[in-house]
């Protein structure tokens, strides 16, 4: 991969792909290819096809996917798991058909079993069931990995599973039904400030642990990958360290400046108790997370009332 590379980020204007694109600007790379979703259906394999014959793509970067928090996963698994079976199988299909050497795809910490040892090591995969509120998501993902791994065996390409904890950060969704809560919490903390509302309500009983990475480090440690020539295999990227719901709401709080009482909602559910993913096989190879939490928050609320909370339409940031 050079500077000239032509790469292509699927999922542009996403969470992750927003964020890849932005690193990848940054860093002087020259190539940088993206279609809206008007302009390429990733869901159609006859147009993926066409895209890739035509386009001579060196890399992908796959960060296109139907993602969602506990109560989207959990209420839509129809969707989640066949769009992202979709998704990935045309984009990695078309990308070894058209001889694309190198793909980095992204899933997530939840592909790892419910009932994991903490930290949860790359080798822990299906080795026992699943967290029941995203199985569906977990599935697609899982099939999205092992077919890089298939491809890389039969084929020889040199496809990379990326698997990051739960993410935060530029381009989030503050839609309270679908989002996953770090944005759903630091939005409705900010309009309880407004309101001047007393409480504040959180979903579940604030005692599952989860861990948050912020998307630009995703983006540095999927640079990272490919700038030290990684070929293939699993890797969790993630900071190492977690702390409980209730713990980051109050952290969030903080920052935001709301100091109301937290009311626990305990018809909401909680989910996997812990997922905090083992970094060390990416620190071993000398990348690590860069960005503490309640920095990562405060950037991220301040982009937040600079994009949403301050617009005409962010009544209703959907
Ligand atoms: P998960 O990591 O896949 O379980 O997804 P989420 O980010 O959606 O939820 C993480 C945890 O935060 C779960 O225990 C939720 O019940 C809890 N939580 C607390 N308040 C909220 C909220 O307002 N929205 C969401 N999505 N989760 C919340």
């Amino acid at each position: 991969m050079n500077k000239q590379s032509r790469i292509f980020v699927a999922g542009h204007r996403g969470m992750v792909g927003s964020a890849l694109v932005r690193r990848l600007v940054a860093a002087g790379y020259t190539n940088v290819v993206t279609r809206t979703r008007l302009e390429l259906d990733l869901m159609d394999q006859a147009a993926v096809n066409r895209f890739f014959e035509a386009e001579k793509i060196d890399v992908v970067l796959l960060a296109a996917a139907r993602v969602g928090g506990i109560f989207a996963n959990a209420s839509r698994p129809g969707e989640f798991i066949y769009e992202n079976l979709v998704i990935e199988t045309n984009v990695i299909h078309a990308a070894y058909r058209a001889q694309v050497e190198r793909l980095v795809f992204f899933g997530s910490s939840c592909i790892y079993p419910k009932q994991c040892p903490q930290p949860i090591r790359e080798e822990y995969l299906l080795t026992s069931s699943l967290e029941p509120t995203n199985d569906a998501y977990a599935i697609a993902k899982i099939a999205g990995l092992k077919l890089c791994e298939a491809y890389n065996c039969e084929y020889n390409t040199q496809y990379v599973s990326l698997m990051p904890t739960n993410l935060y950060g530029p381009n989030d969704n503050y839609d309270l039904k679908s989002s996953h809560v770090l944005p759903a919490l630091l939005r409705k903390a900010h309009e309880a400030k407004l309101n001047g509302a007393d409480t504040l309500t959180v979903w579940g009983s604030g005692t599952p642990r989860r861990e948050f990475l912020h998307v630009d480090d995703l983006a540095a440690a999927t640079l990272f990958v490919l700038e030290n020539n990684v070929m293939e295999g699993l890797f969790n990227v993630g900071v190492g360290e977690d702390l409980s719901i209730r713990e980051l709401a109050e952290c969030i709080c903080k920052v935001v400046g709301f100091d109301g009482e937290l009311v626990f909602d305990a018809s909401k559910p909680d989910g996997t108790p812990r997922k905090l993913l083992d970094v060390s096989r990416l620190a071993q190879m000398g990348w690590r997370a860069t960005i503490g939490l309640e920095q990562g928050i405060a950037s991220t609320y301040r982009e937040f009332v600079e994009s949403y909370a301050g617009s005409p339409t962010a009544a209703a940031v959907q």
